[in-house]
């Protein structure tokens, strides 16, 4: 293989027709059903597929034999298959997303989720690196090989449209694929996060999460706080304390032991270096205010909480009158959304069932307590590592970021893994991403680091030639 060659292919194609089409990708807000229940009438998740088959589309003549298909199951979010015909009898598959986070707010003078703003090496807005490029990037990877006329294993090209969502329409097309899709000794997902924008990250795991509305009602209508408090005993009073069962205030600790599990002696070792590969920058990637300090500044520890441990997010509020419009009132009742994120190997169904459990029962004062479940999703831990891939993947990372590989788990969620990998036990994962420093993804400022995109659709790109030559040796 031409490195150089596919260096300037692939970087040519970014510049030329990806970061082009991303920038028209970011307009869409084609937030995910969960945060934008008629999407289906709004037709954004359309335009965004269209966006996407458009484009693949022109490719596909440079692919000999490829073709693209939108699946659409009745009452489903879409799904984008493309397939490669390949050599051999082995199947990659690839895997991302079209579906995007909601707004969020804090956006910077300028910024906005649906406005691609270019500066320098970034792409600001919504959902261009978490996850749309993704398709784009696996394809480049593809069509860098075909360019050269380098071999690879056939390859399916799965994108869909339900993942920030728990991808709950997944399955369904998993099986309803199951066929076509073959049996994959190579997972590719682009999906994932980078400690840095220095050298190639290979995510060993993921969390799971589980999550869902608690509603604390107390009484049928609000009424006066000076005549009812001391009286009628506070649902946000309430809501606090049965917060207190999951979550010690004072330091974030999760209480109930069924919610942990014991992290295998490989990964705290991989946490301890890469804690040390990126000392501070474990937590001083993110915004903190001034004066503000990590849950702790013992790294490993921080690596681990964020990656290994169960930790619980509010995400929302309901039954709270925004600040301008409140008054003295004793309320009907506190609601809030829960997030909570699992250990890689903790089934996630029962997490929320158990959760679920311990927050309704015994309510204090006969309050009414509901935890509405809302989704749920396991986590995943990567299979021991093939010689080949970890062959590949310090190779690869040497070549185009100039630097050595590093390990690490992530705190987000991509539920499609710990399917596929119940599925296919033996496939390999290849899972990295865009998702670095201040890139910021769910959150305000968003941004997609050009460079780094190109680098890993190079590693793709390398990655499934060696999966072929190494196939091709038995
Ligand atoms: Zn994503």
């Amino acid at each position: 293989m031409d490195t150089a060659r596919l260096n300037r292919f692939i970087s040519g194609l970014w510049d030329d027709e990806i970061v082009p089409q991303l920038v028209e990708y970011i307009r869409i807000p084609n937030k995910s059903p969960m945060f934008d229940p008629k999407w289906v009438e709004h037709g954004y998740m359309d335009a965004a597929v269209k966006l996407m088959e458009t484009w693949a589309r022109t490719k596909l003549s440079s692919l000999p034999g490829s073709t693209l298909e939108v699946v659409r199951l009745e009452g489903r979010t879409p799904l984008i298959y493309i397939e490669v015909p390949g050599t051999g009898d082995d199947t990659v598959v690839l895997y991302g997303h079209l579906d995007k986070q909601p707004e969020m707010t804090g956006w910077a003078e300028g910024l906005g989720p649906w406005t691609p703003v270019l500066k320098g090496d970034k792409l600001y807005g919504r959902g261009g690196a978490d996850d749309g490029y993704a398709i784009f990037g696996s394809l480049a990877a593809l069509l860098a090989l075909h360019e050269q006329g380098i071999p690879h294993a056939r390859c399916v090209v799965l994108i869909e449209a339900c993942e920030e969502s728990g991808s709950y329409d997944l399955p369904y097309y998993v099986d309803h694929l199951a066929d076509r899709i073959g049996n994959p000794s190579l997972v590719v997902c682009l999906d994932s996060g980078c400690g840095n924008y220095d050298q190639l990250w290979l995510t060993t795991s993921l969390r799971g999460m589980t999550g869902g509305e608690l509603t604390v009602q107390v009484l049928e209508e609000g009424v006066h706080s000076g005549d009812a408090s001391g009286v009628v005993p506070s649902s946000f009073r309430i809501l606090r304390d049965l917060l207190s069962r999951l979550e010690d205030p004072q330091t974030g600790t999760i209480k109930p032991k069924e919610l942990y599990v014991d992290i295998p002696a490989q990964r705290i070792e991989q946490a301890k270096k890469s804690a040390e590969v990126l000392g501070t920058a474990v937590y001083d990637k993110f915004p903190f205010v001034e004066g503000m300090k990590p849950v702790t500044e013992d790294l490993t520890e921080l690596v681990l909480n964020r990656t290994w441990r169960p930790q619980l997010a509010v995400t929302g509020a309901d039954g709270l009158p925004p600040l301008e419009s409140a008054g003295n009132v004793l309320r009907p009742k506190t609601a809030v959304k829960l997030s909570l994120r699992v250990p890689p190997t903790l089934s996630g169904a029962k997490a929320g069932q158990f959760v679920k459990q311990l927050l309704e029962k015994d309510p204090p004062y006969g309050a009414k307590v509901t935890f509405k479940l809302e989704k749920d999703g396991s986590g995943w831990n990567a299979p021991q590592l093939s010689p080949w891939l970890e062959d590949a993947v310090a190779n690869a990372s040497q070549t185009y970021f100039g630097a050595p590989a590093a390990y690490m788990g992530e705190g987000g969620s991509i539920p499609f893994m710990g399917m596929l990998g119940e599925k296919f036990p033996k496939a390999q994962f290849l899972i990295t991403g865009v998702l670095g420093p201040h890139s910021n993804a769910h959150g305000p400022n968003e941004f997609l680091h050009i460079p780094t995109g190109k680098k890993v659709s190079m590693v793709v790109a390398d990655v499934v030639a060696r999966h072929y030559t190494q196939g091709a040796k038995g």
